[in-house]
This record gives C-alpha cells, sequence and structure tokens, in this order.
C-alpha cells in the first residue's frame, strides 16, 4: 500500500514538474518569437494576403534604409553666454569635477586650463587639474597614444599635438627652449616637482593655494600641474612672427601668461578662439589666449 501511495506521489510531482517546464519554455519561446517580429517590423514592410486554401501568408519587403546623418563632434559655442560660462559649459563634458571659485583647483584651471578647449577627439585631457604622485601621473599618461618630434630623439606629444608641431616646424625653424627637446616636451611628476623646487618652496605653495601669489605660475607650474603631464605642451624659442604665424595655424597658442616660451596645443584655428571663450591678451607686448576666469 505504502509503495503505490509513493509512486503515485512520485508520478504526480513528475507530471506538476514536466508541466511547469513545458509552459516556462513555451512561454520563453513566446516571447523570443515576438522579439523577432518586432525586430522584423523594424527592418521590413509587412504585406499580408490571402492565400488559395484561405490561409494568411505574410511577406516582408525590406524598406530601404534612410541615411541618418552621422553624428556631428563639431563643437557650436553658445554664443548668447558669456565668455566665462562658454568656457565652463565647453570643458564640462571634459572635466569630471569643474572646481568651485576660490579654491587651489580653480586657480590651476585658470592659469592652465585652455588645453580642456581642444576639441580633437583623439586627444585626451586629465581626469582633474592636478595629480597628487608620480603614480597617478603614469597611470594618465599610460593612456595616451604619442607621437615623436621630428629631429629629435626624445621629444614626445599626444600624437595630434606632435603631427600639428612637426607640420610646423617643417614650414619654419622652431628651436626648443633647451635646444634639443627631452625635458620642453612631455615631462613625468618628478620633473616637474624639479623645476618647482628650483624656483619655489612650500610657502609658494601655500601663498599660490590662497590665491595670494599668481605670477609663479607664469615661470613654473606647482607640482602635478604642468600642461606637460598631459602631453600638450612644449617649450619653444621663437623670436619672429614667422614662427609664431606657423605655430598658430597648426592649433598651437601662448596660453600661460607671463610664459613666453610655453606653448600649448589648443588645436583651434585662431578664428576660433574667441568663439570658444578664449582672451586675448598682450603682456609685455607678448600675445597670450588665456581662460576667461
Ligand atoms: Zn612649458
Amino acid at each position: 500500500m505504502k509503495v503505490r501511495r509513493f509512486l503515485k506521489k512520485a508520478v504526480f510531482f513528475a507530471l506538476i514538474g514536466f508541466i511547469s517546464f513545458a509552459l516556462v519554455a513555451s512561454h520563453g519561446m513566446t516571447r523570443h518569437k515576438l522579439m523577432a517580429n518586432i525586430q522584423n517590423q523594424q527592418n521590413c514592410l509587412m504585406t499580408y494576403s490571402l492565400g488559395k486554401n484561405g490561409e494568411l501568408t505574410q511577406r516582408c519587403t525590406s524598406i530601404p534604409q534612410t541615411v541618418s546623418p552621422t553624428p556631428s563632434t563639431q563643437i557650436t559655442p553658445n554664443l548668447n553666454l558669456s565668455e566665462k560660462e562658454r568656457f565652463l559649459a565647453l570643458i564640462t563634458n571634459k572635466l569630471p569635477t569643474i572646481p568651485a571659485p576660490n579654491t587651489y583647483e580653480y586657480i590651476l584651471l585658470r592659469a592652465y586650463g585652455s588645453a580642456f578647449l581642444n576639441q580633437k577627439p583623439e586627444i585626451k585631457l586629465p581626469p582633474k587639474v592636478v595629480f597628487n604622485n608620480e603614480q597617478e601621473t603614469k597611470q594618465f599618461q599610460s593612456t595616451l597614444t604619442m607621437g615623436k618630434v621630428k629631429g629629435t630623439s626624445n621629444c614626445y606629444l599626444q600624437k595630434s599635438a606632435a603631427d600639428a608641431l612637426n607640420i610646423a616646424k617643417s614650414q619654419v625653424q622652431i628651436p626648443f627652449k633647451s635646444g634639443y627637446g627631452a625635458s620642453d616636451c612631455t615631462r613625468n611628476f618628478a620633473t616637474n616637482l624639479r623645476f618647482w623646487q628650483k624656483y619655489a618652496n612650500n610657502n609658494t605653495l601655500e601663498q599660490v593655494r590662497q590665491g595670494k601669489e599668481t605670477k609663479i605660475l607664469g615661470l613654473v607650474a606647482p607640482p602635478g600641474a604642468s600642461q606637460h603631464l598631459w602631453g600638450l605642451a612644449v617649450d619653444l624659442r621663437v623670436s619672429n612672427e614667422a614662427q609664431k604665424q606657423a605655430l598658430n595655424q597648426n592649433g598651437w597658442y601662448r596660453t600661460v601668461e607671463y610664459d613666453v616660451l610655453h606653448w600649448t596645443y589648443v588645436g583651434l584655428a585662431p578664428e576660433k578662439l574667441a568663439e570658444f571663450g578664449f582672451q586675448n591678451k598682450v603682456v609685455e607686448g607678448i600675445n597670450y589666449w588665456v581662460t576667461p576666469l
């Protein structure tokens, strides 16, 4: 008796299990089929016709694909905004956190933020305006595609920046600050720090942080804040108009006030600078394109 009852129970549960499985499977298939149909309808025009035996047949006629415009990477600045608002709006999608006014980071953005207006999609910008150490710097630099400046053995810049500088240098001779490249181009954190310690100290840094000292920023960048860490700056000895024009025409500008030797790869044509919020400033007879902050 007990065995028969057990067998009955086992058969009952097996049956329930099978039914549930069949239901789930068929539901899955229905769903799958439905998805396929929707997919189909997106790509073709369904026509239905009644066959000889009264059965409904459906036919899919493919719809000619309309050419959708390729997404434009060209950014059009909103000219209704002030230069400052325009600058901040343009860098919003480049810098994850826009520094608050009166902070150290804001001071650095004002001094070196011009590079954030570079619109070239292949150019990479740092995730913050100041790196804390060599490791952070290296981590960012490892993501860059670099190119070598012709006629040098060790002057590297982000590839588009190097290409643009090579074109300018093929048009007119432009010597490096040091005469041979190397630290005139992309630097590591240690070199940035060494240069800083040559001209400044912790006290100077504190003054900069408090907004009491700004002129030093045109002589040397605080540790971790140099555009040279980004592969977008080069120090050159420019002494005539032809050199300046060749650089400008290829997207290179003086962007750091008082730093006559320092050139930044902005990648914009000269006539576009004002549109993107750059401010033209003439200091001691030298033309700079600075941030509007
Ligand atoms: Zn420099």
